[in-house]
């Protein structure tokens, strides 16, 4: 065995259908009195409901979170927290909310409790990506961490089919990239296997039946885990290259995750052949080539084309990927993230390599 290092990380997860009825408690089990209420417009009327629930707890409502975190828009929430006479955050819904979150958290030290409704992960990690004159930074800090997060499927039951695909397939890049970390370690390689196991499992069922709570529970359930290794553990490509995709080209998030995932599984496949080993048994051997075979099956988008990425932007993509260093299990080259990105923007299968072609490009 392998030595490995493990640093639990903190926070208090409260889950289960109905869950949301223990908002109120979980405001006070944090010591705290009066929660500064987080969400998109989207869901502006969910917010008000729970507000209604949870009585003087709700300090007030701010419905204007808005994806890859604004800072303008992190102004005005610092602004409404200050004016309602808020003591902590409560942030309901996906990535986008939970991010306007930790950028007041991470400013002012306001303690959160989060309501997950997506499975993007982003409330069990300490990383805040925010967006300034349209560039994208992002960073890790312990006061980014949320406090508390509250799962109830049936807040999930009304994701759209195809928000759940791209979300659920999002999920599951955190928890493949997490097997091939650097610092990957048992705890986070039981977690990442049994998040896989429970979308593979879940997600199909959901396509066919969004209602179906158990379905619902264990996508979400999934999510946890695969957010906890997200959070624990140092991503590689795949996440480089969603983050080029999204912070450069405008792409958006869930759905770029779920079209890159196969391809970069399949680049780095034959040069962690052990550390994906499981993984690849569960999507039938070639890991590259099962998940696109997954994810066709889940109707999600298979080509970067569709989301509007042109070819005459790959060599940009490529060179942005490449500036600056980061572990990965393969080399990283122009031309190896050029086929992968060319492979992703047309769609096509992934193609098994070879783990001795590998070998002998990277000595090249
Ligand atoms: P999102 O939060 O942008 O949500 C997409 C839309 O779906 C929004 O309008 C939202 O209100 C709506 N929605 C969410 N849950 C719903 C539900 N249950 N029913 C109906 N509608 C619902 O999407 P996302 O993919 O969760 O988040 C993307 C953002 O999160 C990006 O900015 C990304 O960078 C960030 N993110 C950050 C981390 C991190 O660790 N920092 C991790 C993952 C994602």
């Amino acid at each position: 065995m392998r030595a490995f290092r493990y640093q639990g990380t903190p926070g208090r997860v409260v889950f289960g259908a109905g869950a949301i009825g223990e908002a109120g408690a979980e405001v006070e089990a944090l010591g705290r009195s009066r929660a500064l209420l987080l969400s998109t417009p989207a869901q502006a009327a969910d917010l008000a409901a729970l507000a209604r629930r949870l009585g003087p707890r709700a300090a007030g409502c701010f419905t204007a979170a808005a994806m890859h975190t604004p800072t303008q828009v992190t102004e005005a929430a610092m602004a409404a927290y200050d004016q309602s006479g808020a003591d902590c955050v409560l942030a309901l819904g996906g990535g986008s909310t939970i991010g306007l979150g930790k950028a007041i958290a991470w400013r002012n030290d306001a303690p959160q409790l989060v309501i997950a409704t997506t499975y993007a992960g982003s409330e069990v990690t300490d990383i805040l990506g925010q967006t300034e004159d349209g560039v994208k930074t992002t960073l890790r800090d312990p006061r980014i961490r949320p406090e508390t997060v509250i799962y109830d499927p049936e807040l999930t039951l009304g994701l759209p089919v195809a928000m759940s695909v791209a979300s659920g397939l999002n999920a599951m890049a955190h928890a493949i990239e997490g097997l091939y970390a650097p610092d990957a370690n048992p705890v986070t390689s039981l977690m990442a296997l049994e998040g896989l196991r429970a979308l593979k499992v879940a997600l199909p069922v959901i396509t066919t039946a969004p209602h179906d709570l158990a379905a619902r529970s264990r996508a979400l359930y999934g999510s946890w885990l695969c957010g906890t290794v997200l959070g624990s553990v140092a991503m590689s490509l795949h996440h480089k290259l969603c983050h080029v995709l999204g912070g450069s080209f405008g792409l958006p998030h869930a759905e770029t995750h779920a079209i890159l995932l196969p391809h970069s599984a399949g680049f780095n496949a034959a040069a962690a052949t052990g550390q994906l080993a499981e993984a690849a048994q569960l999507f039938g051997g070639d890991l590259g080539g099962g998940l696109w075979d997954f994810a066709a099956d889940i109707g999600a988008p298979l080509a970067l084309a569709d989301l509007g990425l042109a070819e005459t932007d790959v060599p940009r993509a490529v060179e942005i990927a490449l500036a600056k260093p980061y572990p990965n299990p393969r080399a990283l080259t122009p031309a190896g993230l050029n086929d992968l990105l060319r492979g992703a923007l047309a769609g096509t299968r992934p193609v098994a390599t070879d783990p001795g072609d590998i070998r002998c490009s990277t000595r090249a």
